[in-house]
């Protein structure tokens, strides 16, 4: 035993990588057989079962000292678990050099925030029977000297596994209100949230504080949250919310659909906004599916009475057959891409000039 629910097992001289497959399948089997448990207050044995993940690790090609060995293959290991839970991988070389670059990305992500170089980009949220700009949403960028701009896909996960999440949030907070101070009075601004930012920040001073700052009224503020935040059994989270909400902030859910409890949040927190995932936008004109789950949502929004807004509109058709289906919100590359702080004046000029 490693350590906790960790445990090691060594194979000798196996033929073949094959027999260390074999032996791994035959841990799993044996491991995922249901278990009876004698419970106190059940007159019936209660069946449980247990999971597992293996990475595995050969010598001599993964190498040869035991602790080499055994970081490759707790490498394979996080990524059984990542990817496939309840498999095994092989550890192979690159999991080394993706390890290592994760690593620097971290450092110099760090960095990059201690030096204010991460700037907020603005995508308009265009309301399309009025053909108003009701707000833009900031989207953090990340300009590399070598790398060039590097989008949040990348460094956000690595920001929310490192904790590094929270100065982030904070800096786009302050960012994104100073600027939004400044644009005209109706024109919102949303900002996304990372669930750990509710966790381990305190949200609600952070906001009040950056809203006294920049004198941005609350009412233009907008926090997008997605479903993965863990509302369910956190009263602290809920209470955080509901204070917000009576500050006068606005409360989104963001890529609606994609969550596993979409529907248990909607009914735990009255939210301002429903924001469908732009992967249902992407295939509604292609798959019935798509098109089915984006026709229920704008339903479930008007019978809920909250706004449905699609985001990642990226075509003409896309745009006409979700007017169609009785979709007013509307954000997307076909309007306009996120653009620069200074970009920004500009193309609102442009717009109105329409
Ligand atoms: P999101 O909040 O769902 O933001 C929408 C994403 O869709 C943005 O990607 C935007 O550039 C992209 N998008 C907009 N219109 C289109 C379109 O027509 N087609 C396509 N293909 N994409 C479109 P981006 O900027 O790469 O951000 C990705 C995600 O990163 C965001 O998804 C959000 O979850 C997260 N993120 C961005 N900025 C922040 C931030 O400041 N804090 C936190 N916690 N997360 C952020
Ligand atoms: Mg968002
Ligand atoms: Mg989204």
């Amino acid at each position: 035993r490693l350590g906790g629910d960790e445990f090691a097992a060594v194979m000798e001289q196996p033929a073949d990588p094959a027999d260390a497959l074999a032996t791994a399948q035959r841990l799993m089997d044996a491991l995922s057989q249901p278990y009876q448990l004698a419970l106190q207050d059940h007159a019936e044995p209660v069946e449980v079962r247990v999971g597992a993940s293996i990475g595995i690790a050969l010598a001599p090609d993964h190498g040869t000292a035991l602790d080499q060995i055994l970081k490759n293959a707790d490498m394979a290991l996080s990524r059984a678990k990542n990817e496939t839970r309840g498999t095994f991988s092989y550890f192979e070389s690159g999991m080394d050099a993706r390890a290592q670059s994760r690593r620097k990305t971290e450092i110099e992500l760090r960095d990059a925030i201690e030096r204010d170089v991460l700037r907020p980009h603005y995508q308009p949220l265009i309301d399309l029977s009025t053909g108003h700009i009701t707000g833009f949403e900031a989207l953090v960028r990340w300009p590399h000297p070598e790398r060039g701009m590097i989008p949040p896909s990348e460094f956000i996960p690595i920001a929310e596994e490192t904790g590094l999440i929270s100065a982030l949030g904070r800096s786009m907070l302050r960012q994104a209100c100073n600027d939004a101070a400044k644009w005209p009075d109706e024109v919102r601004v949303a900002v996304n949230m990372s669930p750990l930012q509710f966790r381990v920040g305190n949200v609600l001073s952070l906001v009040m504080d950056v809203l006294k700052q920049s004198g941005l009224p609350a009412s233009r503020l907008e926090l997008e949250i997605t479903e993965t935040l863990v509302l369910e059994k956190s009263g602290q989270v809920l209470a955080t919310l509901h204070a917000l909400r009576a500050l006068g902030v606005r409360i989104s859910m963001d890529d609606f659909g994609t969550g596993y409890s979409s529907l248990s949040y909607l009914r735990s927190f009255p939210f301002d906004k429903i924001k469908v995932d732009k992967s249902f936008i992407q295939s509604v004109e292609t798959s019935v599916h798509a098109a089915a789950i984006v026709k229920a949502t704008l339903l479930l929004g008007r019978s809920l009475n909250i706004p449905v807004l699609a985001e990642g509109v990226e075509t003409e058709p896309q745009r006409r057959l979700l007017a169609e289906l009785g979709c007013d919100a509307m954000q997307g590359f076909l309007f306009a891409r996120p653009m620069a702080a200074s970009a920004f004046s500009r193309w609102l000029l442009d717009y109105s000039a329409l």
